[in-house]
């Protein structure tokens, strides 16, 4: 068989080679340890938590090694494609942070970054596996391909198209000649050299060694509509960016005997390969995907309408994807998962469990380092989009509530109450009097008659804490509260309570809740004229 004539016969229109590509797209000039990686998302919707998790290493590990961040649009499957859909990615990402380096909009040298403005190069690419006998064209109808398996399940033989039942293997050129003067359909099938009984071992830089039967179906390498299905496609795909480390779901492990006698049947020297199993959740005692369906917290909507820091987010993914992050964290106070190295070793080889609740505890964390000017711009951005009267009140009264949001920052202990920009109003609305509508539980030991004797006679705006307090408890003993702790565990009869009570009242008059920040600040920031006016509303 003249193979050189049949790719002829099939591709007439196609006349560049594989080696004019090799010339457009040369290997990239990369310094020891620099990673080109990418993230290669079909453009079905927004990005979600998923998305977020699976491109955040890769996007992390050319940033750690000063390397390529690519994003590539796998829309081959026209069928689940949403009009913008590079765009609403690209937003996405890109408001996480996320740097990327070369993409459909911004371009490249390496692109088009979209596989359907790729077609050329894959038809090149399939043509000259033709032309070396590693492909052919196969004619089969729907109907051909039910019998063989019909008649494989009859026999109990394996499904697929293979060895002897790969009949069009067989076709002579005279045979394609007669199929095409006669306009039928055809796809190009590889045709595999691999022995099922045989077992190929490749190194995932996650999992290690994993063996695997070879490969011996002669797949599908181009559909009859001319579009590559994903294999043929990122083979061909990632050569030619000079993709050094694919990263991309576990559940193509299965298929990397098939992609590896792909990347070999071209003679092409092939990437490093990182399998990463998707972020799942516990349901019902079972573990699965998290998904855009079912799960309100896997849009990452969800965390732009409560006002999460993207960088707890951030965070807590980095927690998620290597071992060691959190720890080392914790240890280097002030730092940022930017100063982190990510590595392939510290990645877990089982589930990765969403925790919202981990999550949220991150996040608290986060925002409780922040600086009260920082809590606050965030906060305004929020309330802007969400939340108009909290805005307006943040607009009109901006220098009290940066220091409202300073109570108990910038601490050895700081309050860790704030989850989120929308829970800031939650913790501090009862600090203006436009918001302050207090119902109060009443309990025997609010006595409205000492804090009016307080605010009256005792507070005074310039005492500094301590003195503060020791006049709290200098006049407690006056309305039956007792400041000697022993003594009133002893008698608790005795007394109406203790210090502890006389301050609960005082803070819930004036803040409503039993329980709030540091009162001596709250006091402070009220002044006497405003705490007054609480107590008698009391
Ligand atoms: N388009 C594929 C997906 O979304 C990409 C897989 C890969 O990264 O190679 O699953
Ligand atoms: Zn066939």
């Amino acid at each position: 068989m003249n193979y050189k004539e049949l790719a002829d016969l099939l591709y007439p229109h196609i006349t560049k080679t594989i080696e004019d590509y090799e010339k457009m797209y040369p290997e990239r000039d990369l310094k020891e340890g620099q990673m080109v990686t990418r993230f290669a998302p079909s453009p079905t919707g927004r990005v979600h938590m998923g998305n977020l998790y699976a491109s955040f290493f890769p996007q992390m590990f050319a940033r750690n090694t000063d390397g390529i961040f690519i994003l590539r649009i796998e829309d081959t499957d026209q069928k689940r494609a949403i009009e913008n859909g590079v765009e609403l990615i690209l937003d996405d990402l890109h408001d996480y942070g996320y740097k990327i380096d070369e993409d459909p909009i911004k371009g490249g040298a390496y692109g088009p970054y979209i596989q359907s403005e790729r077609k050329e190069i894959y038809e090149t690419f399939a043509k000259h596996l033709v032309s070396i006998g590693r492909a052919y064209p196969c004619f089969c109808s729907e109907d051909d391909l039910t019998h063989m398996r019909e008649v494989q399940e009859a026999r109990k033989d394996r499904i697929g198209y293979y060895g002897h039942y790969a009949k069009c293997r067989n076709l002579t050129i005279e045979e394609v000649k007669e199929h095409l003067d006669k306009g039928d359909k055809f796809v190009i099938r590889l045709k595999s050299m691999g022995d099922f009984n045989k077992r190929m071992s490749f190194t995932d830089l996650i999992k290690g060694t994993i063996e695997l039967p070879e490969n011996d179906l002669d797949q599908v390498l181009i559909k009859s509509d001319g579009i590559p299905p994903y294999a043929f496609a990122h083979v061909v795909d990632d050569h030619l960016m000079r993709v050094t480390h694919v990263t991309r779901d576990d559940s193509y492990i299965s298929s990397v005997p098939y992609h590896f006698e792909l990347w070999d049947a071209f003679g092409f020297k092939k990437p490093l390969f990182a399998h990463l199993l998707p972020l799942c959740k516990k349901d019902n005692g079972n573990i699965r995907k998290i998904s855009k369906r079912k799960d309100p917290e896997a849009a990452i909507s969800f965390y732009h309408e409560n006002g999460y820091p993207k960088e707890a987010i951030k965070l807590y993914l980095a927690t998620l994807l290597n071992s060691n992050f959190e720890e080392w964290y914790l240890q280097n106070p002030g730092s940022s998962y930017l100063d982190f190295t990510f590595r392939f070793d510290k990645m877990s080889t089982s589930w990765a469990l969403f925790d919202l609740d981990k999550l949220i505890s991150i996040s608290k964390e986060y925002i409780s380092k922040l600086k009260a000017e920082e809590v606050y711009n965030y906060t305004l951005k929020y309330a802007e989009e969400f939340d108009k009267e909290f805005y307006d009140l943040l607009t009109k009264y901006k220098d009290y509530s940066i220091n409202v949001l300073n109570i108990e920052r910038e601490v050895e202990r700081p309050r860790k109450d704030i989850e989120n920009f929308k829970a800031v109003r939650r913790e501090i609305e009862y600090m203006y009097d436009e918001l302050f509508n207090p119902t109060y539980e009443k309990k025997d030991f609010y006595d409205k008659n000492m804090l009016i004797d307080y605010i009256d006679n005792v507070y005074d705006e310039n005492d500094d804490k301590q003195t503060w307090f020791d006049k709290i408890k200098e006049m407690c003993p006056k309305y039956g509260f007792c400041t000697d702790n022993k003594e009133y565990k002893a008698n608790p009869d005795k007394y109406k309570g203790n210090t502890a009570s006389a301050c609960e009242a005082l803070r819930v008059a004036v803040t409503g809740r039993v329980m709030s920040p540091d009162l001596y600040e709250i006091l402070k920031l009220l002044g006497k004229t405003r705490i007054k006016e609480r107590i008698e509303k009391f």
